[in-house]
């Protein structure tokens, strides 16, 4: 089966001693190539170092809402200088979290505002980040506002990508309507073992809904561990535990998914 990982940070320190091996065992598992994205300046600097050794993986450079309040105009400006770099294929990850509160929510739509803007300056996708507390919404309702405010639904979000989506919803969570409501404004939507946790059983249903050439997989390693993957660190190899999910919903061979989801890959990120 041929395989992607949308989301893997595999820059981080836990892979710092092991990650040729990391990487090898994704290469066996099928994964063709792995979307490395930052959370702040160092990461996503750390991102493009190891695609400069493994030109199979791609970077994206942003900041993520948990270090939204400690990322100062110094840092953007480096994360802007390295987002002209054709090797970073994204903006992210960036996004909104109501859940863990490591940022105060004001300076998390600050963050997210500035990352969205420059998603549309530079045609490479937002990379989505939205979690809200156990059956609650909140974040990803002002996600879809703040989205909707900047024109990702519309004139500008055509003018910058043109038919690609302008930004991935990254580990899918939210109930059924917000999946509905991110699939009609255009957006690509990856899925991770996030979709195993109590709680999320509406990603099911939302897996279903979504355009073949915007459906995404992921990891998020070292986090979000899918059934039978290490508890301590997740490794992008198991993303085929997440795919074999997905066709199951979808009611498709491995082998039909996981030629869509390198197609999709290809697409969102502007590869083709
Ligand atoms: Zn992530």
């Amino acid at each position: 089966m041929r395989l992607i990982d949308s989301h893997g940070h595999v820059q981080a320190d836990r892979f710092a001693g092991d990650v040729e091996l990391v990487l090898g065992g994704a290469r066996l598992a099928g994964v063709e190539r792995i979307l490395v994205p930052g959370w702040d300046p160092d990461s996503s600097a750390a991102a493009l170092d190891l695609v400069a050794r493994y030109p199979w993986l791609d970077a994206a450079v942003g900041v993520h809402p948990h270090d939204a309040a400690s990322v100062g105009d110094e840092g953007w400006a480096r994360i802007v200088a390295m987002a002209a770099d054709p090797r970073v294929r994204a903006i992210g990850e960036t996004g909104l979290d109501s859940d863990r509160g490591f940022s105060p929510f004001p300076d998390q739509l600050v963050n997210l505002r500035r990352n969205l803007a420059l998603a549309l300056a530079t045609g490479k996708p937002a990379i989505l980040h939205c979690r809200s507390k156990p059956d609650e919404r909140d974040a990803q309702d002002a996600l879809v506002a703040e989205l909707r405010a900047l024109g990702f639904d519309g004139a500008p979000a055509r003018a910058a990508f043109g038919d690609r989506p302008p930004a991935i919803i990254h580990s899918y969570s939210g109930p059924l309507d917000y999946g509905r409501t991110v699939i009609e404004m255009g957006l690509a939507i990856s899925f991770s073992g996030l979709v195993f946790r109590a709680g999320e059983e509406d990603s099911a249903a939302v897996v279903a809904l979504v355009p073949r050439e915007r459906l995404l997989v992921e990891t998020d390693a070292p986090f979000l561990p899918p059934p039978g993957a290490p508890r301590k660190r997740n490794e992008p190899e198991w993303v085929r535990v997440t795919a074999a999910w997905l066709a199951e919903q979808r009611g498709e061979s491995l082998d039909v998914l996981g030629d869509g989801l390198v197609a999709a890959y290809d697409f969102v990120l502007g590869r083709t």
